[in-house]
C-alpha cells in the first residue's frame, strides 16, 4: 500500500520549507474539490522508500471555523495518513502545541518536527526535547528546516513510526468535573450505538458536540438523529449548568483546559526561559 505522510502545523511554522526540501521538484499542486484551498503533494524518495507527502493548509485549531481547518481534519480522518508530521515552531512552543494536542485528541498518529531551533536558541529558550516527547508520548525531532539540520533524523523517525505503528491512545485531557461527566455520558451513548465510530473516536465526537462544531452536528444528524438529539440534550444540560454557575460556555472551558494542559508541561520543565532564573540556576 502507498504510504502517505501529512505535514500539518500553524501558519509560518516552516511546513512548506520542509515540504520543498523533502520533495524537491517532485511536486503537484491542485485544489481540494469544490473549494479554493490549495492541495500540495509531492514524493519523498530515500533508501528505497517512496512516500507521498501532503502539505496541509496552515491552521491554529481543529474546529471547523475555516475551510483550511475543515480540510486538514477531513484529510486526516478520511485519508488516514500513516503519520501526521506536526511542524511546531520551537520559539512559540506553547501556542503551537495547542494544535498538536488536538491531533492527539483526535487519535491521529503524530510526530513533532520541532522546527526553528535556531530561533529558539537565539532567544535563549531551552527545550527539554526528551521530556517533551515522553510527557506527550510521541516522537519529537528538533530541526532547522531552513538549513536542513535534523531532516534525516526526522524522516528516519517518521518512517520507523509508519512501519511500526506504535500504540498511541487518543489523548484524554480532563475538562473539569462538569464536562468530564458530560463526556462520560456522551461516550457511553456513542459506544452503545456505534454513532460515527467508523470516522471518529467516541471522545472526539463528544468533544466536538460540546464545542458546538457545525460540521460534526451536520454529519451526526445525517448518521442518526435520535442519538444526535440525545447528545445535544446532554450538551444543553452541561451548558446551562456552566452558564448558571460560572457564566461560561463548554467551548471556553475546553480551550482553558487545553492551555492548562500545555502550561503543566511547561511547569514540568519542558521549557526554560532565559529570565526564569529559578529554573536555570
Ligand atoms: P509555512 O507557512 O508553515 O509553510 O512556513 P514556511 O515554510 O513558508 O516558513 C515560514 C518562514 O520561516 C520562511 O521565511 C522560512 O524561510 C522560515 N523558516 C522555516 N524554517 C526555519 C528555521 O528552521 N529557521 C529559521 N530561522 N527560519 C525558518
Ligand atoms: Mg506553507
Amino acid at each position: 500500500m502507498e504510504t502517505v505522510i501529512a505535514l500539518a502545523g500553524n501558519p509560518n511554522s516552516g511546513k512548506t520549507t520542509i515540504f520543498n526540501s523533502l520533495t524537491g521538484a517532485r511536486q503537484h499542486v491542485g485544489n481540494y474539490p469544490g473549494i479554493t484551498v490549495e492541495k500540495k503533494q509531492g514524493l519523498y524518495k530515500n533508501n528505497g522508500n517512496s512516500i507521498n507527502i501532503i502539505d496541509l493548509p496552515g491552521i491554529y485549531s481543529l474546529s471547523a471555523y475555516s475551510q483550511e481547518e475543515a480540510v486538514a481534519r477531513d484529510f486526516i480522518t478520511d485519508s488516514k495518513p500513516g503519520l501526521v508530521i506536526d511542524t511546531v515552531d520551537a520559539s512559540n512552543l506553547q501556542r503551537n502545541l495547542y494544535l498538536t494536542i488536538q491531533f492527539m485528541e483526535m487519535g491521529a498518529p503524530v510526530c513533532i518536527a520541532l522546527n526553528m531551533m535556531d530561533v529558539a536558541e537565539k532567544q535563549g529558550l531551552k527545550i527539554d526535547v526528551p521530556k517533551l516527547s515522553s510527557l506527550l508520548g510521541i516522537p519529537v525531532v528538533p530541526i532547522i528546516a531552513r538549513t536542513g539540520k535534523g531532516k534525516k533524523e526526522l524522516m528516519d523517525t517518521a518512517i520507523e513510526s509508519v512501519k511500526t505503528k506504535p500504540e498511541q491512545k487518543p489523548l484524554a485531557i480532563s475538562y473539569g468535573e462538569d464536562l468530564d461527566n458530560a463526556l462520560f455520558e456522551m461516550i457511553q451513548e456513542i459506544n452503545s450505538s456505534g454513532f460515527l465510530t467508523d470516522r471518529y473516536n467516541p471522545r472526539w465526537t463528544a468533544l466536538k458536540y460540546l464545542e458546538g462544531d457545525e460540521l460534526i452536528l451536520k454529519l451526526g444528524n445525517e448518521a442518526g438523529s435520535q442519538v444526535s438529539e440525545k447528545l445535544c440534550s446532554i450538551v444543553q444540560k452541561a451548558a446551562d449548568h456552566l452558564h448558571k454557575t460560572l457564566g461560561t460556555t463548554p467551548e471556553a472551558v475546553i480551550a482553558d483546559h487545553r492551555y492548562g494542559y500545555i502550561n503543566s508541561l511547561v511547569r514540568q520543565g519542558v521549557i526554560q526561559y532565559p529570565d526564569d532564573k529559578e529554573r536555570i540556576y
